[in-house]
């Protein structure tokens, strides 16, 4: 189908025996449990993996902590010199590495594509940071005497990664990692584990052209019981897990019972405000993007709109004039602008919070539908969901992983809006749709947006790597890719230097032995 035998050819991978590690083949030695994994595009098996047992986890570890040793020595700005062969690979790979994402993802071959180019960035981020590993110096206290901090790599770095991107969060994580001098295990999501053995696939080329060890980025397929290892695992410092709140605070608590370090990256409820002095033009287009987007799978999907009530019945006839005309169908088709959710699991997630948000006194006006027919090649195409809804119902302040946008109405000023917005227990990305700069600064300000991300016109979803990316509250805190994100890769040392004749000490302490 759409030639992924191809695809898969060009990326160099087999679909039969394909049990991969570091790029160590997992032979049939040992009996290991199998996967199989089908498309949600046409719901066609792609292909069948072999999950890593305990055993082979434990090699995998064992070889990157080997070529940690190795790895820590290569002067940092070097390192930055395989990252940028890393980006011109996948630059070459970016046609048929976008195409396997949306196959086996599900999302629009645009979004696909456009999520290896966000590698491509990363890395490009990556060469330039690899020279900016900086430290500070501050001024001792004590004569003839030099104070400074600098960072060190900090070792092996797990990285557990969600099926909705399944190869642009690694490499958020392992090209910041590589330059700062650490080594990566990527235990990606096992609903998408092809799209990561192609990343590995090609990378280790470029480790074996410039006779680079692959336990540098080491890659282990298996489920939830692999990144449970790894969260306990004290030879892995840092756990940076991407999922679900329920995953996160399962990791948390490990790494964190052995004082290990956790970058989290979890769910959100991410609402956008449309006050009274929206730009209803770009505001409509911003809520409809975010909305149904992905389906509705990703992060900063918007799920909550909080309207004010006096044009709140224009955006809601906007919005059903859009919603019928939604292309719905093959993420591979072009014009499709909304492709399946990933799994029937997701599909009984998205019925069940339709019913039960009705249940609590919602009203569906549009959606919800599980779509049957010949343009609908597996069972798992839904059409995207308005729903009428108060904030403080139970299925409001969940996440549900699926295109339900929830319309709020709000009375009175911004603090009101900013107040429901808040009103939930996530806090990845927000927007205010206002040309009203008071308003908007307000939400800005310390009183206003608690999230990781607030925007100003324009919608939650669609982050730049240049920021730094992550969110409050059960969102976990963590924060990944541009600014200074780099620094919880590395352990942080202060330095003093006695240059004098003396031994003063600290706070003037006299001490004469
Ligand atoms: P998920 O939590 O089901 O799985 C995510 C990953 O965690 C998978 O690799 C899975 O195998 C692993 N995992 C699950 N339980 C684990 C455990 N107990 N210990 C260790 N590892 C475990 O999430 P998903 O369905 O793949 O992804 C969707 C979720 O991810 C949504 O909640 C979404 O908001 C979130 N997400 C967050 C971000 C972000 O940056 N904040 C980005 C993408 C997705």
């Amino acid at each position: 189908p759409h030639g992924i035998q191809t695809i898969l050819r060009e990326l160099g991978i087999r679909a039969e025996n394909p049990a991969y590690s570091t790029g160590l083949n997992w032979g049939g030695e040992h009996d290991r449990q199998q996967r199989t994994i089908t498309s949600p595009a046409d719901g066609k098996r792609i292909a069948t993996i072999n999950l890593a047992t305990t055993e082979d986890y434990d090699q995998v570890v064992q070889t990157a902590q080997e070529a940690f040793k190795t790895w820590r020595l290569v002067p940092a700005p070097k390192r930055g010199e395989i990252v940028r062969q890393i980006g011109n690979k996948l630059r070459e790979f970016k046609e048929p590495l976008g195409k396997l994402v949306s196959y086996e993802m599900g999302k629009i071959l645009q979004e696909g594509l456009g999520e290896v180019q966000e590698m491509i960035d990363i890395c490009d981020f990556a060469v330039g940071l690899s020279r900016q590993l900086h430290g500070f110096t501050m001024h001792s206290e004590r004569p003839a005497h030099r104070m400074y901090e600098q960072y060190h790599p900090l070792g092996v770095v797990g990285i557990i990664s969600a099926f909705n991107f399944p190869v642009a969060v690694w490499s958020w994580n392992a090209m910041l990692a590589a330059v700062c001098g650490d080594v990566s295990i990527w235990k990606p999501s096992e609903k998408t584990p092809l799209a990561a053995v192609a990343v590995q696939s090609i990378i280790r080329n470029v480790l074996q052209e410039n006779e680079i060890p692959e336990g540098v980025f080491s890659l282990v397929l298996g489920d939830a019981t692999v990144g449970a290892a790894m969260a306990a695992d004290v030879r892995v410092p840092l756990v940076s897990a991407t999922g679900s709140t329920r995953m996160g605070k399962k990791v948390g608590e490990v790494v964190g019972g052995r004082l290990g370090r956790a970058l989290l990256e979890l769910g959100g409820n991410n609402a956008i405000i449309l006050t009274e002095h929206a730009d209803l033009e770009i505001a409509i287009r911003a809520v409809v993007f975010g909305a149904v987007g992905t389906a509705g799978q990703r992060c900063t999907t918007t799920r909550r709109l909080i309207i004010h009530d006096s044009i709140y019945e224009e955006v809601k006839q906007r919005l059903l004039a859009i919603y019928p005309k939604l292309p719905i169908g093959n993420p591979l088709q072009e014009g499709t602008l909304v492709g399946p959710l990933i799994d029937q699991e997701a599909v009984a997630g998205f019925t069940k919070a339709l019913e039960a948000v009705q249940q609590e006194g919602g009203k569906v006006l549009i959606g919800g539908e599980v779509l049957a027919g010949d343009a609908y090649p597996s069972p798992t195409y839904v059409r995207p969901a308005l729903v009428e809804a108060e904030n403080h119902y139970h299925t409001v302040q969940e996440e549900t992983f699926a295109p339900i946008l929830y319309l709020i109405k709000y009375q009175g000023d911004v603090e009101a809006a900013i107040a429901l917005q808040n009103g939930v227990r996530q806090g990845l990305s927000s927007a205010i749709f206002s040309l009203n700069m008071r308003e908007t600064e307000t939400y800005l300000s310390h009183v206003g947006s608690d999230c990781g991300i607030a925007n100003v016109n324009i919608g939650t979803s669609g982050a730049e790597i240049g920021g730094a990316f992550g969110g409050e509250k059960e969102t976990g805190g963590g924060r990944e890719s541009g600014s200074d994100a780099w620094r919880i890769y590395m352990r942080r040392q202060t330095n003093t230097i006695n240059y004098s004749t003396q031994l003063p000490l600290a706070q003037g302490i006299k001490f004469d032995v």
